[in-house]
């Protein structure tokens, strides 16, 4: 599993899972090598221990984590990452910790017992920006999909590490806040999607600038769908989709009645 590098001291790695994003953020010095902040490392065992070898080769130490959100598949971890902080959102710490069981349950039977008390395991971090020694990574809550939900804008590389939304693959998938609480939530993220050289989804491939599938887009693709529940809705995300998201489109409708 190797990660793609997007900026200067910035890479993504995509799980064979649901095409999950992992982020790895490099820092100033640190030991021998050089820190590295790790947001949302993910998913299966083999592949979570693919990033640390891949970061130990790199000369890489894990200083900080980041949870985006407290859904199984974004607080994840594995004893050859190390001990550094997880940090998350107080909310999103809040809920990792009372749900711990259901978490680690989501994520199957076949989870190895040694991993499974690291599920979750983030601590609450009320701050503006991640604090370590790198570059400034502000944390962006906007609450919308799940309560608590932070993005992390990157200012000096101009990456927007978005967690669960602005997805190539998935539709918006709003919990309790509901539809206007989700738009909402892309409210909060416009500014910097428009500023965005590079925007990593959760789910899906990165979004850039340069390219045709750009951050706007995304945005304007999500509102769009919103939009369109009430009618007939065309958006690519839903051809060939799978049953799991095509009965969470059914789902999104039930918040128009
Ligand atoms: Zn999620």
């Amino acid at each position: 599993m190797e990660p793609r590098q997007i900026a200067a001291g910035v890479w993504v790695f995509t799980s064979r899972v649901m095409s999950t994003t992992s982020v790895v953020v490099a820092g100033g010095r640190a030991g021998a090598g050089r820190a590295a902040l790790l947001v949302d490392p993910a998913w299966e065992p083999d592949e979570l221990e693919a990033i640390a070898g891949w970061l130990e080769r790199s000369g890489l130490t894990v200083v900080a984590g980041r949870a985006t959100h407290a859904h199984y598949d974004h607080v994840l971890w594995h004893p050859r990452l190390g001990t550094a902080p997880r940090y998350a959102t107080p909310e999103t710490a809040r809920r990792a910790r009372e749900q711990r069981r259901c978490l680690v349950a989501g994520l199957g039977p076949e989870w190895p017992a040694d991993l499974a008390p690291l599920v979750g395991d983030v601590v609450a971090l009320e701050a503006d920006l991640i604090p370590w020694d790198g570059p400034a990574v502000r944390v962006v809550e906007h609450n919308a999909h799940a309560r608590g939900h932070a993005a992390l804008w990157l200012e000096e590389a101009g990456v927007l590490v978005a967690g669960d939304m602005l997805s190539d693959v998935e539709i918006p998938i709003p919990d309790e806040e509901g539809l206007d609480g989700y738009r909402q939530g892309l409210a909060v993220l416009e500014p910097f999607v428009r500023r965005a050289n590079f925007l990593v989804p959760g789910h899906g491939g990165v979004a850039a600038r340069t390219g045709e599938d750009t951050p706007i887009r995304r945005l304007e693709r999500d509102l769009a769908y919103l939009d369109g529940l009430r009618g007939n809705l065309e958006d690519p995300r839903l051809r060939g989709a799978p049953d799991w998201l095509l009965d969470q489109h059914e789902r999104n409708r039930d918040w128009l009645t």
